[in-house]
């Protein structure tokens, strides 16, 4: 199938130059109507430097263009280089892109989440007691959908808006409406493949086949996973206070894969195979003989993400050795040594540094002279 390419004016630039969004969007037709298929959204390159979910990307556009219609159960929306203004930015070789410098924001914290609205969410949920989660489902997407369009409608006030809100209500208005979102990112310094998930949605998790789940236990709305799925869990919350425990079929991701400024062709196949599966999964992708390798998902550690431990350099110095990405170590193990300079006329020194805790390193800084208070390294407590 082929899919509808749309491209979106995103922003004009000083040099009158207009910056574009892209997405392809593969639907089977047949899938909307009285009861259609899910929708599905993927983006990549929202941070700048994180740029391997566009060969991600890449390859599922190869992937659903050989198949049939009949092979998709609803729709795929894909936006590679979802962020143009990180994707362009360079400080000679390096690729920062994960801060709007202008306004000083992070790019995956400046998203608009439907929960902070002043709205009654109890008095809703009240009000649909009685009705089947479908009907919910719709009844709330309006309530949100109306919320959205308030806010967004801003874009074309003589007053205008500040950059980041005009970029998030371009992207949030292509997912709103979907059933499951995928925010491809990688780690920007050099990291492992690991999915982040919401409560609740562990076993969907396994579904990417990756051997690392991390849980949002602690999430604030602002990042463009959060946005999209907090006012649903909200709402779930909300039926629970009421004494009614429900579920609504809508999933948020953010895969993180690999290092960045790089595409290793490893943790892309990852992604392309755990996005298959999980679309397999959740009968979007319906292909008899498409060949999934066997789940270790049963093998696949879950760790909390308030459990996520940063060391920052307590001297400024040269990382002259460092554990390994993906050793597990345990309080008291070695993590890294620095060579610490100094003015004062004396000999350099090795300063070794340990962990305090048990844990899992999955993150390295890419940089390895560093600043007092700079990240050297991530462990996840364990
Ligand atoms: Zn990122």
């Amino acid at each position: 199938m082929l899919p509808i390419i749309e491209t979106i004016p995103l922003r004009q630039m000083a040099s009158g130059d207009i910056l574009n969004l892209q997405v392809y969007k593969f639907i089977n037709l047949k899938s909307i109507g009285d009861h259609p298929g899910k929708k599905v959204y993927i983006q990549s390159n929202l941070h700048g430097s994180e740029i391997s979910g566009n060969a991600v990307i890449y390859q599922l556009i190869e992937f659903l263009s050989n198949i049939n219609d009949d092979n998709l159960w609803g729709e795929i929306w894909l936006v590679p280089l979802c962020n143009p203004m990180g994707v362009n930015e360079r400080a000679q070789h390096f690729s920062p892109g994960r801060f709007c410098v202008y306004e000083g924001k992070d790019w995956n914290r400046i998203f608009w989440d439907f929960a902070k609205e002043n709205y009654d969410l109890l008095a809703f949920a009240q009000s649909q007691l009685d009705f089947d989660l479908d009907t919910v489902r719709k009844n709330y997407l309006a309530e949100i959908k109306s919320g959205f369009l308030q806010k967004s409608s801003k874009i074309n006030s003589q007053a205008g808006l500040p950059f980041t809100e005009i970029f998030r209500y371009q992207l949030q208005s292509l997912c709103l409406d979907a059933d499951y979102v995928i925010d491809l990112h990688s780690a920007n310094n050099q990291g492992l493949d690991y999915v982040y998930y919401f409560p609740n949605r562990e076993d969907a998790a396994k579904n990417f086949l990756l051997d690392y789940g991390i849980l949002l236990d602690e999430y604030d709305g602002d990042a463009f996973d959060e946005a999209f799925i907090k006012p649903w869990l909200a709402l779930e919350s909300a039926f629970a206070s009421l004494g009614k425990n429900v579920r609504f079929d809508v999933e948020a991701w953010t895969l993180e894969l690999g290092s960045g400024m790089q595409i290793k062709a490893d943790s892309v196949n990852k992604g392309v195979l755990g996005i298959k599966n999980y679309l397999v999964q959740k009968g979007v992708l319906q292909i008899p003989d498409l060949i999934i390798p066997e789940s270790k998902s049963e093998e696949m550690l879950f760790v909390s993400s308030s459990k996520r431990k940063k060391y920052c350099a307590t001297v400024g110095g040269m990382i002259k050795s460092r554990v390994k990405l993906g050793t597990v170590v345990k309080a008291g193990d070695w993590l890294y040594e620095i060579i610490t300079f100094n003015k004062e006329g004396k000999i350099p020194r090795i300063i070794n540094i340990c962990a305090e805790s048990d844990g899992l390193v999955y993150d390295l800084s890419i940089n390895e002279a560093v600043n007092q208070g700079e990240f050297v390294l991530g462990l996840l407590e364990l």
